[in-house]
């Protein structure tokens, strides 16, 4: 017999170990089993992932969450506590995990997120639903962040875990990275630098004076490019190391 039991997720289906299980249940955990052992990411099987402690709904078409962005998460929450009113943009949204996150952990804030790839849209709207978010935030599909419309100097922020992987790395990626997650979510173009650049062009125009623009990259040798790229329109005002030391995130300030 299985057993809905309250956990502090909500409810699920505790299994004890003399319990029966039906033969239809038997079935459909053999087939996760089997998604999972052919490679298929654990979040993909499960359709979930768990970020800053909050769930969120995953699936083909758009990137997991990874523990190292949530140090990106940390970082804003810093700079823009819970009960300061913010309007800030998470672009390459993705899940919405970035943005869903900073509206929860800050109710006075609202959020632009912005994404190329409508599938990962979807998710993101998912999310939104999910968390019941809709009335703070606005899911906008574009590729080109000149083409979004956001009014002159509005935003405190800006936060982006944009693709920042060289084109040439993507083959050498793990296979169940390589083989499932949207390379559009990955692939940085050339040197992986791409986007950053119309990030530096565009954003001051979003940006308020004295804001921000928070981004993940792809380590210390990005770095060094990435703060000559940003010049004269940001500065960096912060660099956070990942688990492994790796400068992974970079905090900068719009000149
Ligand atoms: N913002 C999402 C995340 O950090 C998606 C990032 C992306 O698609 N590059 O997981």
């Amino acid at each position: 017999m299985i057993i809905s039991r309250r956990t502090r997720f909500g409810t699920a289906d505790l299994l004890w170990k003399d319990d029966d299980i039906s033969q239809n249940v038997c079935k459909k955990i053999m087939r996760l089993a089997e998604r999972r052992a052919s490679g298929v990411p654990l979040s993909y099987v499960l359709h979930e992932a768990e970020f800053c402690g909050y769930r969120f709904k995953v699936g083909r078409g758009v990137l997991i969450p990874r523990p190292e962005t949530e140090l990106l998460v940390e970082e804003a929450l810093k700079y823009f506590p819970a009960g300061r009113s913010v309007r800030f943009a998470d672009w390459c949204t993705g899940s919405g995990c970035i943005a869903c996150t900073l509206l929860m952990e800050n109710k006075s804030s609202e959020c632009v997120a912005v994404d190329k790839s409508r599938h990962a849209l979807r998710w993101a709207e998912i999310n939104v639903k999910f968390h019941s978010l809709g009335d703070r935030i606005k899911l906008v599909c574009c590729g080109e962040p000149e083409n979004v419309i956001i009014e002159n100097e509005s935003l405190d922020f800006i936060i982006a875990n944009p693709p920042y992987i060289p084109s040439c790395e993507i083959p050498h990626l793990m296979n169940e990275v390589r083989n499932y997650e949207p390379h559009i979510a990955l692939d940085g173009g050339d040197d992986g630098t791409e986007l950053y650049k119309k990030f530096f062009r565009t954003f001051p125009y979003f940006i308020k004076h004295g804001g921000l623009f928070l981004t993940e990259i792809a380590g210390d040798s990005q770095a060094e490019t990435l703060i000559s790229l940003a010049v004269p329109k940001f500065v960096p005002v912060n660099k956070i190391r990942d688990y492994n030391g790796i400068i992974r995130h970079i905090i900068w300030r719009k000149n």
